[in-house]
C-alpha cells in the first residue's frame, strides 16, 4: 500500500512558515519584495507569473511585475535588471523563462545579482550548490527535498536515480540528494540501460517531460517515486510517471497535479524570504 505525498498540504505548511517569518520581519520594519519580469505573451509563462504574484500577496510579500513587450531589446532588459539590482525594496528578482529567441538568456541570468537570484540560476549560486554551501536552491529540486523531509524519508545510503539532467531540475536535484549522502545516478536521453538503472532506485525522481514515461517494470518494490513532470495532454496535466501502475509498487509517490508543482512556488517564496533576511543581516 503506497502513501501519497501531498504537495498541496506540504506547500501550505511551507507557506505558513514563510508568512509568519515575513510578518516578524515586518514588525522589525523590514519588508520582503520580489520582482518578476516577463517578456512577451507566452500563455504558460503568464499563468506561472500570475500564480507567483498571488502567492506573494497571500504571504505579505510585496510583488512587482514587469511585463515587457515581445520586442524588448537585450539592452532594455539588462537596464531593468540593473535598476532592480539597485532597488532596496526588492530582495529577489526572477526573470520568467523561456525568453523570446532574440534575447540572450545566459546574459540575463548572469546580470541578476547573485544575492537577489531567487531562482538560483546564476553561476555563483550554481557553484555554491556544487560546493554544498548555499543560500538558494532552484525551487523545484528544493521542493522535492522539502517533500522527502516532511515525510521523514531517509536519503543517506539510499540508491537515488534522477531521470533528466537539466540545469533547472535534474542536475541540482542530483546534487541535493548527494549532499544528503544518497548514492546518486543521473540518467538522460543517451542512457543505454535506463530500465535496469531505475530498477535499483530506492528513490526515483522523474524529470523528463514525457507523459507516463516511467512504467511499473522500471520501479523497485517499495521505492519512493517523485514525479516532477508536467505534460499537457488534451488539456489535462499528466506526469512523467504512469501513476496508475507505478503506485502498486511504490511505498511513497507524488501525484500530478498536486505533487511537486505546488512546491515550486512555495520554495520561491522561501528563497525570497531568505534573500530579505540575508540582505538585512537577520538570521
Ligand atoms: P528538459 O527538457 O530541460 O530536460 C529533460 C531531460 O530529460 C533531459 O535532460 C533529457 O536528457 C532527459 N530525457 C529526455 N528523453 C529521455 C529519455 N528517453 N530517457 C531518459 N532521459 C530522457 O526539462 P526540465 O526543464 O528538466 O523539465 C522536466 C519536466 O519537469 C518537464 O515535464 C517540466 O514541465 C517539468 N517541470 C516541472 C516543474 C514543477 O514545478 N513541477 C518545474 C520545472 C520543470
Amino acid at each position: 500500500m503506497y502513501k501519497l505525498i501531498d504537495g498541496k498540504v506540504i506547500s501550505a505548511a511551507v507557506k505558513e512558515r514563510v508568512k509568519a517569518e515575513v510578518a516578524t520581519l515586518k514588525e522589525q520594519g523590514i519588508t520582503t519584495g520580489l520582482a518578476v519580469i516577463i517578456v512577451g505573451e507566452d500563455p504558460a509563462s503568464k499563468v506561472y507569473v500570475n500564480n507567483k504574484k498571488k502567492a506573494c500577496e497571500a504571504l505579505g510579500i510585496i510583488s512587482e511585475e514587469y511585463a515587457l513587450l515581445e520586442t524588448t531589446t537585450q539592452e532594455e532588459l539588462l537596464s531593468l535588471i540593473d535598476t532592480l539590482n539597485k532597488k532596496e525594496s526588492i530582495n529577489g528578482i526572477l526573470c520568467q523563462l523561456p525568453l523570446p529567441k532574440h534575447l540572450d538568456e545566459t546574459a540575463v541570468i548572469n546580470a541578476i545579482l547573485p544575492e537577489k537570484d531567487v531562482d538560483a540560476f546564476h553561476p555563483i549560486n550554481v557553484g555554491k550548490i556544487m560546493q554544498g554551501d548555499f543560500d538558494f536552491v532552484p525551487c523545484t529540486p528544493a521542493g522535492v527535498m522539502e517533500m522527502l523531509a516532511f515525510e521523514g524519508i531517509e536519503i543517506a545510503g539510499k540508491t537515488c536515480v534522477v531521470i533528466g539532467r537539466s540545469n533547472i531540475v535534474g542536475k541540482p536535484m542530483a546534487m541535493l540528494l548527494l549532499h544528503k549522502n544518497g548514492t546518486v545516478t543521473i540518467c538522460h536521453s543517451r542512457t543505454k540501460n535506463l530500465k535496469e538503472v531505475c530498477q535499483n532506485a530506492d528513490i526515483l525522481v522523474a524529470a523528463v517531460g514525457r507523459p507516463n514515461f516511467v512504467t511499473a517494470d522500471m520501479v523497485k518494490e517499495g521505492a519512493v517515486v517523485i514525479d516532477v513532470g508536467i505534460n499537457r495532454v488534451d488539456g489535462k496535466l499528466i506526469g512523467d510517471v504512469n501513476f496508475g501502475e507505478v503506485c502498486e509498487k511504490a511505498s511513497y509517490i507524488t501525484p500530478v497535479p498536486g505533487g511537486v508543482g505546488p512546491m515550486t512556488i512555495a520554495m520561491l517564496m522561501q528563497n525570497t524570504l531568505t534573500a530579505a533576511k540575508k540582505q538585512n543581516k537577520v538570521n
